[in-house]
């Protein structure tokens, strides 16, 4: 073997060790996993958000691998009323925002699996660029002209026993940039309305582009929540689940389904991710 092949076969050891991790020890399938998604959509062509779209073939795949290594899935509430003994193998998948694909992709494939799922539903949905609250320069209304589930969807959503409703804010804001009785409005009134609208229980919250503060978290528990995700990345180690704080691992529409595996191992793809 020449030296030029050599060096190239280690460099591309190197970069698929980097991308995937494969030596970091799997975390006991005793650890629940939460995943977190947000579309389950075709991406677009040269969109900024594609990660935040999972094509449907490629959730199907993941949902089948699920099936297949015997994963149990729960609702954010249903794991944390388990307490300590969850289920072996738990998996919840949550969804962010209210897409309508995650009542048109989503749903026919989480009956087909019989997979339960929490929706994290932003209360004033329509018609709103929140991507500009996070980073201002996200102007370019992508996610504002994504279509939003209607509240006939919600209900149909609900009616399929397989999901179980959040609360992810009134309009989905920066809470760095929310006075305290802002944020008080925004989590007991989306809770007040969703409960109203929709007559179910609304128990667990997300906080929005996952930003918060620990005192925050305290502001969830105030609000009668007994909930709430973040995006901070991982897996929540038994004796280290702070139920307001509860960390999820990303699914991103770039993934492969390798990718996919590597992050229900460890909670994580790779080295960085
Ligand atoms: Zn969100």
């Amino acid at each position: 073997m020449s030296i030029l092949l050599l060096s190239l076969v280690v460099i591309l050891a190197a970069i698929f060790s980097f991308r995937y991790a494969w030596w970091r020890p799997a975390v006991s399938s005793r650890v629940p996993r939460i995943l977190m998604y947000h579309m389950i959509a075709p991406h677009r062509r040269g969109a900024r958000f594609n990660g935040l779209r999972v094509p449907p073939a490629q959730f199907e795949r993941q949902l089948a691998w699920l099936a297949r290594n015997n994963w149990t899935s729960l609702t954010v509430s249903e794991l944390l009323a388990a307490g300590d003994a969850p289920p072996q193998k738990s998996v919840v998948l949550t969804f962010d925002d209210g897409f309508a694909d995650n009542l048109e992709h989503a749903l026919p494939l989480l009956k087909k699996f019989n997979v339960k799922a929490t929706l994290y539903l932003v209360v004033d949905r329509h018609e709103r660029d929140w991507s500009t609250a996070k980073k201002a320069h996200h102007n370019s209304g992508e996610l504002k002209n994504e279509a939003k589930l209607a509240d006939d969807q919600v209900r149909l959503l609900l009616a399929s026993g397989l999901v179980e409703l959040g609360s992810h804010t009134l309009t989905h804001p920066n809470f760095l940039k929310l006075t305290e009785e802002e944020k008080l409005f925004e989590l007991s009134e989306s809770k007040n309305r969703l409960e109203k609208l929709f007559g179910v229980a609304v128990q667990s919250f997300a906080y929005p582009f996952g930003i918060y503060t620990p005192e925050d978290a305290k502001l969830v528990e105030r609000c009668g929540y007994s909930s709430a995700v973040t995006t901070t990345p991982g897996l929540n180690l038994p004796g280290a689940v702070d139920r307001f704080q509860l960390k999820r691992v990303k699914i991103s529409g770039k993934d492969n389904l390798l990718a996919f595996i590597m992050r229900m191992r460890g909670g994580r793809r790779g080295w960085k991710k």
